[in-house]
């Protein structure tokens, strides 16, 4: 299979469904051996057939990226599957969201352990890899409530605005290392994101937003990652805000 990204690893994180799925069809598309990780391995078993069919490699590998040892084995299984990473998808998401008021605080603890904490310990696991090799590139998936508070989206707003200040404070540490950092900031995508939501009436909110426009699919975003990561290695795409077309929000 041809195409920019041959002989490049690419490691996905929450690979087993929407945003994820969708990109590791499109870096495989382009050549990039894909390491699937998320925690429902039956899903990462028929994408990485689906890649595989299609003459792409991929590798499923079971991992939470809350479990300190699954992010060292995750990488420790890319290393001697594929000999090592050049790209890191970190895309592992839950937007568990309501008024803060009565908040259940546990759906705090979820999204900062898996949207925030595990975005940043994944790029502690791979960052001296990539410097090793010499440079890489790292995606983070944050989204508009990175750069916009909204009523009832208060944590989820905290959580994302720290994975595009995060994102922007390492872009300046790696920038001698030759790591590029691209931080995507989607609006409303079709996925199934909203179906982990606890509080009943936030998710009829968030079910009424949805309905209200007409929501990207996650092959939008997965076509605005292949974009940033097959760039010329002068150019760094640092930033992409991308909406439906009819999101004012
Ligand atoms: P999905 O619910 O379809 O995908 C979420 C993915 O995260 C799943 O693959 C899930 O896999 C994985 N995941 C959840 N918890 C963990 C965990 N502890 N360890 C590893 N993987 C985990 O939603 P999206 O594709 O929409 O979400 C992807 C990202 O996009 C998220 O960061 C989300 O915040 C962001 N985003 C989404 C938007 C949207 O409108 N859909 C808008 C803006 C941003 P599994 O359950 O198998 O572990």
């Amino acid at each position: 299979m041809a195409g920019k990204l041959n002989g490049k690893v690419a490691v996905i994180t929450g690979a087993s469904s929407g945003i994820g799925e969708a990109t590791a069809i499109a870096l495989a598309a382009e050549g990039a051996k894909i390491v699937l990780a998320a925690r429902r391995v039956e899903k990462l078993e028929a994408l990485a057939k689906q890649i595989t069919d299609g003459s792409g490699q991929a590798l499923p590998i079971a991992a939470d990226v809350t479990d300190d040892a699954q992010i060292r084995e995750l990488v420790e299984k890319t290393q001697s599957h594929f000999g090592g990473i050049d790209i890191l998808i970190n895309n592992a998401g839950v937007m568990l969201v309501g008024p803060v008021e009565g908040a259940d605080i546990s759906d705090w603890q979820r999204m900062i352990d898996i949207d925030l904490l595990g975005l940043m310990k994944t790029t502690h696991a791979v960052l001296p890899i990539l410097k090793a090799q010499g440079g890489g590139h790292i995606v983070n998936i944050a989204s508009v409530a990175g750069r916009i508070p909204i009523p009832n989206y208060a944590v989820y707003n905290a959580v994302k605005f720290g994975v595009v200040a995060f994102s922007e404070a390492l872009r300046k540490e790696v920038i001698k290392d030759k790591i590029r950092i691209t931080v995507i900031e989607p609006g409303a995508v079709a996925t199934e994101l909203a179906s982990q939501i606890s509080n009943p009436e936030a998710r009829q909110q968030v079910d009424a937003f949805y309905n209200s426009v007409e929501p990207l699919q996650k092959e939008d975003i997965a076509a605005a990652i292949a974009y940033a990561v097959t760039q010329p290695a002068h150019v760094s795409v640092n930033e992409i805000l991308i909406r439906p077309s009819n999101q004012e929000m």
